[in-house]
């Protein structure tokens, strides 16, 4: 599929142009953000009272980082840079840990994020004639409307279902021959293990792609809904503050996502010291908007950890790609002194043919220690009353897990269907230590 661009122009420039592009674009960024209450004080406080003071890209690492908190405490206008007539549309993150954080877009600023979608719809081989089941929640969360629009600019046909009900998700792809569905991961793999329960099977569905994101998510996840569907899935990352999907996509060689920047400039930065770190090792993701002029963000902590990964890609694209988001600063367990992350377990557990499509992971205070617990699905065909091959199979992902995070957790195995699904975006770890962690 190599050369299929949607603005070859713009996806292959050469550096220097690029780098001039982003330039520019910053520029202009800092001029919306001057006209905001709230960055006119962050701003001048290091010296920028105008956009021609950012003199080279070098110079926005003076820039002061832009927080979650921030964002809160400018709700609900201290970051509007354009009159309210102006806004045409305003989305808000879901404010499960507090006040939530708004933003707002022009027309213009919606065109070109459409156009940043239907970009990355394109580098995934979707195409006008596409049946496109939109399975992502539409609302104030960014993931729904999202890809809604670029993948009608491309001429795909949208089915904006939204998400939940299991049933009519699968009567709408055999009915009208879904060729992509955009979805959680954890979805995915649910859908998946109702299909017979619902009467249906693979050969009803026209199924090629799915594009999946919004949660983090290993390659064994990914390998894992390829083979269970037979079909290509794609790995699909935004956030609402940066508007929504299509920040970074995967291309159709699956080997990182190509964070447009072009519309973004990207620092990966160590979280503890805030300083930049060398493609390959991962840090923080710090973003800067470059194409809305209605909420200029600058700098942003999104708090996710990922990494450059190093040289070109085979596609010709010149945006440098990020690896897997491999979970949030703050998803890190701390288990009796030692660091562990959600992902890493996923990792060891979803790489063995025994588990099913679900996990979760439980944290408990025994006494003054911590105890953790892997509660896992096995698959249809495993479960079995016979305890001592379950005992096995538990002996077994201990050891692939101690391996793993030096730690033996406790492991719990469940038939097919019985941990507990979220619509959204899947709750993986249940901490219960409360206080006292
Ligand atoms: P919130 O969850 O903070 O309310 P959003 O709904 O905008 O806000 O979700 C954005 C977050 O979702 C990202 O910061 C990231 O943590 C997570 N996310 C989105 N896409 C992916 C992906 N492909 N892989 C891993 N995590 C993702
Ligand atoms: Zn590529």
């Amino acid at each position: 599929m190599i050369g299929l661009y949607h603005d070859r122009e713009i996806e292959t420039m050469d550096k220097e142009a690029l780098s001039a592009l982003q330039l520019l674009r910053y520029k202009k960024t800092v001029a919306d953000a001057l006209k905001t209450p709230f960055y006119k004080k962050r701003l001048s406080n290091v010296g920028l009272e105008s956009a021609e003071d950012l003199r080279s890209l070098a110079d926005i690492k003076n820039i002061p980082f832009t927080t979650k908190e921030d964002l809160r405490e400018a709700y609900p206008f201290g970051l509007m840079a354009v009159d309210k007539e102006e806004v045409v549309r305003m989305h808000a993150s879901s404010g499960t840990t507090g006040t939530p954080t708004v933003i707002y877009q022009t027309q213009r600023d919606l065109d070109r994020w459409t156009d940043l979608t239907t970009r990355s719809l394109v580098s995934v081989g979707c195409h006008k004639g596409d049946i496109f089941q939109n399975m992502m929640t539409y609302g104030l969360f960014t993931g729904g409307m999202g890809l809604h629009y670029g993948a009608e600019k491309l001429g795909m046909m949208v089915i904006p279902v939204s998400s939940g009900n299991t049933k009519r998700q699968f009567q709408l792809m055999k009915d009208f021959g879904t060729t992509v569905v955009h979805a959680t991961p954890s979805y995915m793999l649910y859908l998946y293990s109702k299909m017979e329960e619902f009467g249906y099977k693979l050969s009803d569905f026209k199924l090629k792609k799915a594009l999946v994101g919004a949660e983090p998510h290993s390659e064994e996840i990914r390998k894992k809904i390829e083979n269970l569907f037979g079909i290509d899935a794609y790995n699909s990352y935004g956030l609402s503050e940066m508007n929504g999907p299509s920040v970074a996509f995967e291309c159709d060689q699956k080997s990182g996502m190509h964070l447009w920047e072009d519309s973004y400039y990207m620092e990966i930065v160590n979280e503890k010291t805030l300083e930049e770190v060398p493609d390959g090792e991962t840090g923080e993701l710090i973003l800067s908007i470059l194409i809305r002029t209605a909420t200029p963000i600058l700098r942003y902590r999104t708090r996710d950890l990922t990494s450059i990964i190093p040289g070109p890609c085979s596609c010709g694209r010149i945006s440098r790609r990020i690896s897997r988001i491999k979970g949030r600063t703050d998803d890190m367990l701390i288990i009796n002194g030692v660091n562990v992350f959600p992902s890493q377990i996923e990792e060891v557990i979803m790489k063995m043919p025994e588990i099913g499509t679900n996990y979760r992971i439980v944290v408990k205070k025994n006494g003054l220690l911590d105890k953790l617990i892997v509660q896992t699905e096995v698959g249809p065909s495993i479960f079995s009353d016979d305890a001592r091959d379950m005992n096995a199979l538990k002996r077994r992902i201990i050891d692939n897990l101690r391996a793993s995070i030096t730690i033996s957790p406790v492991v719990e195995l469940h038939e097919p269907g019985v941990l507990p699904v979220q619509e959204g975006k899947a709750i993986r770890v249940v901490d219960e230590r409360g206080e006292s962690k």
